[in-house]
């Protein structure tokens, strides 16, 4: 058919002709019978309508119109199957690229029908609603509820998915201001024309009614009142000021964000930096993926990925580290499934039976925290096998010696009673990532929230340079990041020992001091969690956060709230009025969203895509720089904050960054580019260390010991809780807990397995207390055997249950990290939740 024919050069192409009519008219006729006559005044079928009209068929109109065939259950698609021609352009694309399988056949001959895998309807399927069905379907059968309800839109906004670090293009629709609809951009690198069920539809949030129009302050009766722009930032600069001459520059601190765009992290550290002039700024990556920068920085010299996501079907092994990358990373996810089903081997490094397990491959159900000690005896196995990568290490690896005599008592045996996993299935994991290559490693925050977070992710590195797995492309090691743009808010300079760049403060010095027209404060500033200890301490007085929320963010919460309570000015800038403003801000300022204005983000293969605005912000809300300029300028700082769009904010950004020096609003317009990329005239970098290492022609690989974490069960916490994200729903909840995607599934329940649940005498359903030796939160309980007897699971989306009320103070021991990942807990049934029970007939 046409619509699957690729064009190629040179290719005719007839659109009409008798032929063609006559199928054309054959086809429609076929999907008139179908349909019954009342469908005439139904607004949905006017496309068809038209269509029939025009070839004379609309007295063909007559079918049985068998509801059966219509399913409105769902909340973002539409099915009428009465609308089906049997192309089964659904079920392939489905199979081909989600690799959901989610759309079967059933009956035979001509009673073959297409149907959701439930049987009944797409709600009660295994779909994953990314909406690639509704987007091939060429008759209306599978169509988008949003464009049914308002209308088709009128304009199409090129823009970068505001969630996931994978950086999926789309196109935003736009009606009459508002959006109506979001589908992949076809030529997208990174999504090939896919997008996930945030991306394509968790877009409701931007119309909720809650969102701040007007900025707010806390007035005597510690009610937050509406106030013009003006008294809100004349209060916050007032108070600024009034704080530094009291208790110095240091006394305050900004955390950017890394949903905002690259031009607002940038200008949110020079805020810090140059005005407050403490260096006292850092962002979310504190709490997620510092310890892969660190790590990977600190061996190779780039504290980024090192390859890009292209590189998943050039693998021939694909390693996934404490990553649940179906859920997380969807796009990414289905890339790896696809590389899987067409043949590259998996190994799942996993405390639960995550999706991915279920393609094969080797999982490794590790028992929470035992990172390292798994992976040094996987580095242990390829050098007792000689399969070390000689030609490699020779040229370009150091330490190779040290480590050997260093993992020689540390064989898969000694490591299978620390992390639970077999030694021979270590053994054959490690035969597999060093002998079937490339291989490619990605990780996710099980590797980097623990105490050996940095460790976990150094002895990854390790792995890559004993095989020679690396500077090539199939190869690597790529964290998985989980925001939209927190590698491009670290690397902006939201880093309280780097600034822009990750230049540290000393090699920076000079050339920001030449452009900023400035001196920079000179020691290194405080972290995200030192951040809240000086608050604790009552050394940190002032906080300016931008959309982040501190409170429901931060692991231990009753700390995080004592702190924030001591804070002498809370500063929130957000879309919502989140946990931290309502309980703690004096002033609150109403931010733009994403698809409100133009910039870049950063994804986690380095890619810079450009972000542009779909329609204007409500009320009085702004874009984040806006905010921040004009904060600057209240403070009677103008120069170096004042900008006429975010491009120009760019055009600095380049001149102090030299690794994306070349990467213009020009160049960035399609597909962006990957840093670095120095020159007008440099393609960008998909493959990083191809030749030698930022550091210099070797790296060297590290001894590091395993140490457990000191959180550990016992008779009164017996379970250890492991946190996580879940597909439908995002952090803290901000934005998919406005919209519809909760009809899809519930955030915030606890999975246990059978065997835990019948022992503490729980069925599906039950709410419990879940308690740890920090606190506790309640929450209802699934039954799911992904999760291994002793082990929970869940998530921390929602405000309702504020699940790091339980979460623990560890942290990893290099970058303060959160151990977000292992907390003993205990549980105990909600009295009010046991079942009733009848009386005796
Ligand atoms: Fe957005 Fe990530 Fe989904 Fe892509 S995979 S659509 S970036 S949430």
């Amino acid at each position: 058919p046409s619509c699957a024919t690729p064009v190629e050069d040179g290719m005719v192409v007839t659109t009409h002709s008798e032929a063609l009519e006559s199928s054309r008219r054959g086809t429609l006729r076929m999907l008139a019978r179908r349909l019954p006559k009342q469908a005439a005044k139904d607004a949905s079928h006017r496309p068809l309508l038209a269509e029939l009209r025009a070839y004379g068929l609309l007295d063909e109109l007559g079918g049985s119109g068998d509801p059966a065939l219509l399913d409105a259950a769902h909340p973002y698609i539409r099915v009428d199957m009465s609308r089906c021609i049997d192309c089964y352009r659904c079920q392939r694309i489905c199979n081909e690229v989600q690799g959901q399988f989610s759309w079967v056949l059933r009956g035979r001959g001509r009673q073959t029908q297409l149907v959701p895998d439930s049987g009944t309807s797409l709600l009660a399927s295994s779909c994953v609603s990314c909406g690639a069905c509704v987007d091939t379907c060429p008759t209306g059968a599978l169509e988008d509820q949003s464009v049914l309800q308002a209308g088709t839109p009128t304009e199409l906004t090129r823009t970068t998915c505001p969630y996931c670090g994978v950086g999926c293009e789309m196109l935003v629709g736009t009606r009459a201001g508002r959006i109506v609809q979001i589908r992949p951009a076809l030529d997208a690198p990174v999504n090939h024309g896919h997008l996930c069920v945030k991306g394509r539809y968790a877009f409701g949030y931007v119309h909720a009614p809650d969102r701040l129009n007007e900025p707010l302050l806390r007035d005597g009766n510690g009610e937050l009142r509406e106030v013009s722009w003006e008294q809100a930032l004349s209060f916050t600069a007032q108070r600024l000021q009034a704080l530094r001459g009291a208790h110095g520059a240091d006394a305050l601190a900004v955390l950017g964000s890394a949903r905002g765009t690259n031009e607002e992290a940038y200008l949110a550290q020079k805020f810090a930096r140059l005005l407050l002039g403490t260096n006292n700024v850092d962002c979310c990556a504190r709490v997620c993926h510092a310890p892969s920068a660190a790590a990977i920085g600190g061996m190779l010299g780039t504290g980024a990925a090192t390859n890009s996501f292209d590189d998943i079907e050039r693998a021939r092994t694909i390693l996934v580290c404490g990553a649940n990358a179906t859920e997380n990373h969807p796009i990414v996810g289905a890339r790896i499934r696809q590389a899987v089903l067409a043949g590259a081997e998996l190994v799942v490094i996993d405390p639960r039976r995550i999706e991915l397990t279920q393609l094969g491959g080797l999982h490794l159900q590790l028992r929470p925290g035992s990172n390292v000690a798994l992976l040094n005896a996987m580095a242990h196995v390829i050098m007792d096998e000689q399969l070390v990568d000689e030609e490699f290490a020779a040229a370009r690896v150091d330490g190779v010696a040290a480590l050997r005599d260093f993992l020689s008592g540390f064989p898969p045996e000694r490591a299978a009673a620390e992390c639970g996993v077999p030694a021979e299935l270590i053994r054959k994991a490690a035969r597999l990532y060093a002998t079937r290559k490339p291989a490619m490693c990605l990780h996710g925050l099980g590797m980097t929230e623990h105490v050996q977070g940095t460790e976990a992710v150094m002895c990854l590195v390790n792995l890559a340079l004993l095989t020679g797995n690396l500077g090539k492309p199939g190869s690597g090691v790529n964290p998985l990041r989980g925001q939209n743009n927190v590698q491009g808010a670290a690397q902006m300079g939201c880093e309280p020992a780097h600034l822009c760049g990750y230049a540290t403060l000393e090699k920076g010095r000079e050339l920001f001091e030449a452009v900023w027209q400035a001196p920079l404060p000179k020691t290194a500033g405080l972290d995200l969690m030192q951040m809240m200890d000086a608050a604790q301490a009552g050394r940190l007085k002032a906080l300016y956060a931008i959309g982040y929320d501190v409170l429901l963010t931060n692991p231990n919460t009753s700390v995080t709230r004592e702190a924030l309570a001591k804070l002498e000015l809370l500063v929130v800038q957000d879309l919502f009025l989140n946990e931290t403003a309502r309980e703690f801000a004096q002033v609150v300022l109403p931010a733009a969203a994403s698809y409100e204005k133009d910039g870049t983000f950063m994804n986690a293969e380095r890619r810079v895509q450009r972000v542009r605005r779909a329609l204007a912000p409500p009320g009085n809300a702004r874009a984040d720089w806006e905010i921040v300029s004009a904060l600057a300028s209240q403070m009677g700082q103008s120069q170096g904050f004042v900008f006429q769009n975010a491009e120009e904010i760019w055009e600095e950004v380049r001149r102090v960054w030299p690794a994306g020096a070349g990467m213009s609003y020009a160049r960035l317009d399609r597909a962006g580019l990957q840093w670095p990329c120095p020159s007008e005239d440099h393609p960008g970098t998909p493959t990083l260390h191809t030749e030698a290492f930022p550091l210099g022609p070797r790296a060297a690989v590290r001894c590091i010991e395993y140490r457990p974490s000191s959180e550990v069960c016992d008779e009164s916490y017996p379970l250890l809780l492991v946190t996580g994200r879940k597909l439908h729903h995002f952090n803290a909840g901000t934005m998919t807990g406005r919209t519809r995607n909760h009809e899809l599934r519930l955030p915030d329940v606890l999975d246990l397995c059978t065997q835990d649940a019948v022992r503490f005498g729980l069925t599906a359903g039950d709410r419990v207390i879940l308690r740890s030796r920090y606190g506790s939160a309640r929450l209802p309980v699934r039954i799911d055997e992904s999760v291994r007897p002793g082990e929970v699971f869940t998530t921390f989306h929602t405000a309702q249950v504020f699940l790091n009320q339980v979460t623990s103070p560890h942290r990893d021991s290099v970058t303060r990290t959160p151990e977000y990942k292992l907390t003993a807990v205990s549980l105990e049934r909600e009295s009010e939740s046991r079942p009733q029970v009848s009386p005796p007939e």
